[in-house]
């Protein structure tokens, strides 16, 4: 869910981009109109998530899976990475790291996959520390990043944005923009100047961090309109009080409902305490067809998507920093209504 203002901004912005007469879809990405919008998305990401000059911000065409590859295709080399496996999304990461070279399976949360690990067995020089920081599938979130001998590699793209950005140790952080900042099929690079110079010069162009960083991610014509909606979104947090307020907000919905299912006859939680996380909570029945049935209760009263994702099943509600608190509350409603 994005915000509703941010919507209706977009509509005007199609129609007719900062008064220009022309839509933001139509303008080109080497004018003056759009390298507005191109310094004004970067100028609020950098304000959101606090992020100084040490760090390049990257608009990259394509989502989230590409990093898999592109990653390691840069950093890995001869040497060994480290990843973090604590579900669907660090399984696809390492698959995909594991073609391009070494990999060392350092922490994981196998086989529930319920509870992010606290035990580490690091290899001994690793190149960088892949992590998760959200897993959107099982719904388990990191509260602190992993103790990494190395630079951290985070996928960001389910929690960017939900809460302050632990830049700290981090060489890179990528998220596909769907969740918390715009559509799909661009992602977000928040990129440490000195991590990514050790990227390899073999690449192809658009597969080097370091092209969209000397280029201003203007290589070949990005993602416009993604662009745009970045920033809106982030202009969006920054007018309701920045990630500390996101923070809070998104803890007190999430709150309201772990405590009705740690509370209820029927229904639990996934992920444990500690553990949990604010964006996707993931929980089970007592059988499917309960499952099943509560599905059909909450779509006949207008609550889509909870099904959970078809590689674990269950419930999952996914609430992304736009989702109103009305929403997760009209769903604590409907659970204690099931609770027999
Ligand atoms: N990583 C995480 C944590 C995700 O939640 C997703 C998508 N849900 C992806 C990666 C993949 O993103 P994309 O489909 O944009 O490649």
């Amino acid at each position: 869910m994005l915000p509703e203002i941010v919507l209706r901004q977009a509509q005007e912005a199609i129609w007719d981009l900062d008064g220009t007469g022309i839509g933001v879809l139509e303008h080109s990405h080497r004018g003056k109109a759009f390298g507005r919008v191109l310094d004004g998305a970067e100028a609020a990401v950098r304000e959101v998530g606090g992020i100084g000059s040490d760090y390049a911000v990257l608009f990259v065409s394509g989502g989230a899976t590409a990093h898999f590859a592109r990653v390691p295709e840069n950093f890995l080399g001869d040497r060994t990475a480290d990843y973090c496996h604590t579900g669907v999304w660090s399984a696809k990461a390492m698959a995909e790291a594991r073609r391009v070279g070494n990999v060392h399976v350092a922490c994981s949360s196998e086989p529930d996959f319920a509870t992010v690990p606290t035990t580490f067995a690091w290899s001994e020089s690793p190149v960088y520390v892949h992590y998760t920081s959200n897993e959107t599938i099982y719904g388990t979130e990191w509260v602190t990043p992993p103790p990494a001998p190395a630079p951290l590699v985070c996928d960001a793209s389910s929690d960017i944005f939900s809460r302050p950005l632990p830049l700290a140790n981090h060489g890179l952080i990528f998220a596909g923009a769907q969740k918390n900042l715009g559509p799909s099929g661009i992602s977000l690079v928040i990129a440490n100047k000195e991590f990514i110079k050790l990227g390899s010069v073999e690449l192809p162009p658009l597969d080097r961090y370091e092209t969209y960083a000397a280029e201003r991610s203007l290589h070949n014509t990005p993602n416009t309109f993604g662009i745009w909606v970045i920033g809106a979104v982030c202009r969006w947090i920054l007018s309701e009080g920045g990630l500390d307020a996101m923070a809070e907000r998104n803890a007190r919905k999430a709150k309201l409902l772990y405590d009705a299912l740690d509370a209820s006859k029927s229904w639990r939680a996934h992920a444990t305490p500690g553990s949990r996380s604010n964006m996707n909570v993931t929980f089970r029945g007592p059988t499917p067809a309960r499952e099943d049935e509560l599905i059909k209760a909450a779509e006949a009263r207008g609550m889509s998507g909870l099904r959970g994702h078809r590689s674990v099943g269950g419930l999952r509600a996914s609430i992304y920093n736009a989702f109103p608190e009305d929403g997760v509350r009209a769903l604590v409603a409907l659970l204690h209504e099931h609770d027999a």
